[in-house]
């Protein structure tokens, strides 16, 4: 259940009254509301203090749910909006690897027109035998990138322990794939201050990836971007099967920005365009999309990401399915 009342003071007040009650009560501020979330199927009667308004849901997922918050929410990167109607590219490369490398790509994805630059610095790799990521010189070398063409920077925290450092640097916080239900690292993101990238999880379902998001949210974080990336099913021709349904779903019953990173899901450079066109033709709100100087020398995933011609290709037929979508 979710009440909304009047003020911070109200909410308190609720959260307490209800907690005398013997059920557990969360208060939070998001999206200009100020909230009492109970668990889904908690209805408390006879209430003293005043409720403005008592939303009961049909999800398990709550606050993220768009049965009661109609309008689109809008997620601040930086000095950038991402937000429905628009169309928002993060690119850059799957790690950040040398100073040459980060500032050439920042340089030419700025160029072509995107809106935030990508980069690991903590890499989440399948063999532990491979480069891990730089860890903080990996963030300031992306701050550099930032200073150098004024685009904010998203990058990935794995461990609960680094996020004061990767705060300090990020514009966004990429939680990923292998990350989506590390429950502890999605509660600690609450309290960030800083928006979030929530990758799904390739052996999640849709619904695992909503109470994912609910997670950040019910601990006081409204910024949150959900991103499809491909999941696992029988097929093994392409790395993972890109879920588009997943893509059209969360953006009729969530109220949060979606994109879609075709990169991943692909495998391979040659079917990364196609992919992107089909996340934005499926209602994405965006991409995240791996771009390198000479992908073939990547330090990982050497063959899928774009080269600087295939990036600007694909900004130009973006361009141009946007405009077709009546999008910006
Ligand atoms: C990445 O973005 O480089 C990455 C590791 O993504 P995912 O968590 O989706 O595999
Ligand atoms: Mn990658």
């Amino acid at each position: 259940m979710l009440y909304i009342v009047e003020s911070p003071h109200l909410g308190r007040a609720l959260k307490e009254e209800i907690e005398s009650r013997g059920i557990p009560a969360w208060y939070v501020e998001l999206w200009g509301n100020y909230i009492v979330a109970t668990p889904p199927g908690t209805k408390v009667d006879g209430l003293k203090t005043p409720v403005k308004a008592v939303v009961e849901l049909k999800t398990d997922y709550q606050l993220v749910s768009r049965q009661w918050k109609r309008d689109p929410t809008p997620v601040t990167i930086g000095d950038r909006e991402i937000r429905e109607g628009k169309i928002f590219i993060i690119a850059g490369p799957c790690s950040v690897e040398t100073e040459e490398q980060i500032l050439a790509t920042a340089r030419v994805v700025k160029e072509a027109g995107a809106d935030a630059l990508r980069g690991g610095a903590f890499k989440p790799r399948t063999s532990p035998y491979t480069f891990q990521g730089l860890g903080e010189r990996g963030l300031i070398l992306l701050a550099k990138a930032r200073d150098a063409t004024g685009l904010p920077i998203t990058t990935e925290l794995m461990d609960p322990e680094d996020l004061p450092l990767v705060a300090k640097y990020a514009d966004a916080i990429q939680v990923g794939a292998r990350n989506m239900q590390n429950f502890t690292l999605l509660k600690k993101l609450g309290r960030a201050g800083k928006p979030i990238l929530l990758k799904r999880g390739f052996g999640n379902t849709i619904e695992e990836w909503l109470l994912a998001a609910e997670y950040v949210a019910l601990h006081g974080n409204g910024g949150i971007v959900l991103v499809e990336r491909g999941i696992r099913t029988f097929d093994k021709t392409l790395r993972f099967t890109l879920d588009v349904g997943a893509i059209a779903y969360a953006k009729q019953h969530t109220h949060l920005p979606v994109i879609g990173d075709p990169s991943h899901p692909a495998g391979d450079r040659r079917y990364v365009i196609p992919l992107a066109l089909a996340i934005l033709a499926a209602g994405a709100d965006g991409l995240i999309v791996e771009v390198h100087p000479d992908p073939d020398k990547a330090w990982s995933d050497a063959k899928q990401q774009l080269t600087f011609q295939q990036f600007e290709e694909l900004v130009a037929k973006a361009k141009a399915l946007g405009k077709a979508l009546g999008r910006d």
